[in-house]
């Protein structure tokens, strides 16, 4: 048996390899993620109770890991250590797809060989508040795999739950199985997972980065379900983007210049200079969706920069729904928009397993496109996050070929 194999060098059906290769992240390396990601020979891991070994083909970018990279706002290692499990390392990766290559004691859902697909959150099974009924994404035991959990698809094998692997859609290429499940279930569980605010026929949405990863996968599903989708970008490229995968119309954050915390308290003055932008932004939102009306729901995952605007905007009993915070987390919310008109500023996490099930059954069937744009090779994983991290990818969502070298495969090479 070898002790290593090349990536894109299949082993015999099954053989576990002593050592693999991982794009691995190393405290002394914090910082930009082109500096922070190395293509290192790492250990294999080996699957626990109820784990699963799988043989990556093909891993998914996400903003997670730029995070992961600059060692910040969360040292993912120090804290891993401080819990008293994990490496002095990180392999990223909150998505994938692979095959089954070994199982753990216990686990029945999954067999050798299957073709999956991984979703990026893991939680105990047995937690006390899962026993009671919680949602399993909202649970205390929850975490984001590739993220806070190590041996992410960033590697030629990945280390996961059992009920992180969900059946490939066959007619996806392995890139694009493995591009969209954390965007598009983030984005599906934001937009359909919080009722009584979920999209409905002719709901105006406002979405933030319509043209990123989220925002690809939110116009989508608002259009899909007979709403509105009004997507804010920053180029004429990103807005034609938007358009073509079904977003009523655009409005370029570059025309605005009210980002960012609120004027301080008791400077009128200054309060409705921005009071005066922010109305500008709502009445452009009026012209692209035709009527003066606002929006039901709001997309939010910019924070600081944004949210006072997704508060002023957003329609009464309406909803403001955030799932991150790329430019910033100190974010200011003027209360009497809150409470007056009703609104609710709702948290949201990824999702659970039927929030995962639903959207990949919508890509299977062709209803969701996963906006593959972007799909390099493993070497590029560093490089994918550093354009990611420099607003200078493309629309939609990019993937790094792991052992399937070659892009538009289906099956093993
Ligand atoms: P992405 O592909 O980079 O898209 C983000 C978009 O944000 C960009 O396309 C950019 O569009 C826009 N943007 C950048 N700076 C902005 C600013 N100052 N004001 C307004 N818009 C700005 O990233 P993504 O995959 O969609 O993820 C976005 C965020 O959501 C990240 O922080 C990520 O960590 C978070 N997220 C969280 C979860 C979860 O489960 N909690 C899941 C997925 C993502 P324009 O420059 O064209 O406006």
């Amino acid at each position: 048996m070898k002790t290593l194999y090349e990536i894109g060098e299949t082993p015999p059906f099954g053989e576990i390899p002593p050592k693999m290769y991982a794009s691995v992240i190393r405290p002394e390396r914090y910082g930009p993620p082109e500096q922070a990601f190395r293509t290192e020979v790492v250990d294999t891991p080996v699957p626990g109770r109820g784990q699963v070994l799988v043989y990556t083909m093909a891993a998914g970018i996400n903003y997670n890991n730029i995070w992961s990279a600059m060692g910040k706002p969360l040292d993912v290692i120090a804290a891993r250590l401080k819990r008293g499990g994990g490496e002095p390392f990180h392999i990223g990766g909150s998505e994938g797809s692979g095959v089954v290559w070994a199982v753990g004691d216990g686990v029945q859902s999954v067999s050798v060989g299957d073709h999956v697909v991984l979703s990026g959150c893991m939680w105990d099974e047995s937690a006390p508040d899962i026993r009671l009924g919680a949602d399993t994404i909202a649970s205390k035991s929850q975490s984001a795999w590739g993220y806070q959990e190590s041996y992410g698809s960033f590697g030629q094998f990945s280390l996961v739950d059992d009920y992180q692997c969900h059946p490939k859609p066959a007619r996806l290429s392995w890139e694009e199985a493995a591009a969209f499940l954390l965007t598009g279930a983030t984005a599906y569980r934001q937009l359909c997972g919080w009722p009584p605010n979920t999209v409905r026929p002719g709901d105006p949405v406002l979405i933030w980065g319509g043209a990123g990863g989220l925002g690809s996968m939110a116009i989508q599903i608002v259009a899909l379900h007979g709403g509105i989708p009004v997507a804010v970008v920053s180029s004429e490229e990103r807005a034609n983007f938007c358009e073509k995968l079904g977003a009523k119309g655009t409005i370029d954050r570059r025309d605005f210049h009210h980002w960012g915390q609120l004027p301080d308290f008791g400077d009128e003055a200054a309060f409705t200079a921005w009071l005066r932008e922010a109305r500008r932004f709502g009445e452009k939102f009026w012209e692209v969706v035709g009527s003066r009306t606002a929006p039901k729901i709001v997309l939010e995952h910019t924070g600081e920069d944004t949210i006072p605007t997704s508060m002023y905007l957003c329609d009464n009993a309406g909803m403001v729904v955030i799932c991150g915070g790329t430019t910033g987390y100190h974010a200011d919310v003027d209360l009497r928009f809150l409470w007056m008109r009703q609104k609710r500023l709702q948290g949201s996490h990824f999702a659970n397993l039927r929030h995962c099930r639903e959207v990949i059954s919508l890509v299977d069937s062709g209803h969701l496109d996963p906006c593959l744009t972007w799909c390099e090779s493993f070497e590029s994983v560093g490089t994918a996050h550093q354009l990611m991290y420099e607003n200078q990818h493309p629309g939609g969502n990019m993937t790094v070929l792991v052992n399937a070298t070659e892009p538009g495969r289906t099956e093993l090479p």
